[in-house]
């Protein structure tokens, strides 16, 4: 265990790009590369600093938000949905931007069996099975399935001066949907990264009609099937403009908290 534990550290290569040009398009599949910090997104950095373009050549899976926190950004089979708070589902051009998200190369790796699901802890608890390496490591999820009830949210593009994710979460429209086929996209992210990511899951669904999505607050999952993939790389990419620069970044239980209610939707 300690061996694993040395190797993965060392393995994790963090490259901060402060230029947002500085990720170049050639990055493999062990790789997540994140645009911005999701502590920054708690304080308002909602101007879109990458473009899905760029995302794109970078990776065919994902989820992020969009430029104002206009909606929740899914990439899928690498194509980018933006599902909006009207509860819209738009495929978004290659120039709209993001200010924050994670992508990585995911292609179509075996999916196992997870079987019937009672709540979202109840899914987490099979996908941890997935997750062999333990975890210190980054993961790719996909979970393709029958729902029986799934509940997810958008957010609503601001303006400024924006005020701060935990209270356009305080007024997120929240969405549910009963029998419906769709896949969740997302990431399982370490808990030592989480001034910059989500710790745990954050997972994002879109129906197979792409019709409906959003940010995941809990589903029934009537069959599904699930893939994760150890992700032993993570680039970041840091935006350049002033909002970023001249934003106070917090981190401990403040943020912790904060970010629970943003993104959870209690
Ligand atoms: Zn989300």
């Amino acid at each position: 265990m300690q061996r694993s534990l040395t190797a993965s550290l060392a393995a994790m290569v963090l490259l901060l790009a402060c230029s947002c040009a500085g990720l170049g398009p050639t990055v493999g599949r062990d790789t997540v590369s994140q645009t911005s910090t999701i502590t920054a997104l708690l304080e308002g950095c909602y101007d879109g600093v990458e473009t899905c373009g760029a995302l794109k050549e970078r990776g065919d899976l994902g989820i992020g938000t969009f430029d104002r926190l206009d909606g929740e950004m899914i990439l899928l089979d690498g194509a980018v949905y933006q599902a909006r708070a009207d509860g819209a589902v738009l495929r978004a051009p290659d120039s709209a931007r993001v200010p924050f998200a994670s992508v990585t190369r995911f292609g179509t790796p075996p999916m196992k069996v997870l079987g019937a699901c009672g709540d979202l802890d109840a899914l987490k608890a099979k996908l941890d099975a997935l997750r062999p390496e333990g975890g210190n490591l980054f993961y790719a999820i996909r979970v393709e399935g029958v729902f029986d009830r799934v509940k997810f949210r958008s957010v609503p593009a601001q303006t400024k001066p924006y005020p701060k994710l935990t209270e356009v979460a305080a007024r997120q429209p929240v969405f549910e949907k009963s029998g419906i086929r769709g896949t969740l996209v997302g990431f399982w992210c370490p808990e030592y990264a989480k001034t910059l990511n989500l710790a745990g899951y954050h997972l994002h669904f879109i129906s197979d009609d792409r019709k409906s999505g959003g940010h995941l607050l809990g589903c029934t999952l009537r069959e599904g099937w699930a893939a994760a993939e150890a992700k032993h790389e993570l680039r970041l990419n840091l935006p350049r403009n002033e909002a970023f620069l001249d934003v106070r970044i917090g981190g401990g239980a403040a943020a912790d908290s904060a970010l629970k209610a943003a993104e959870s939707g209690k």
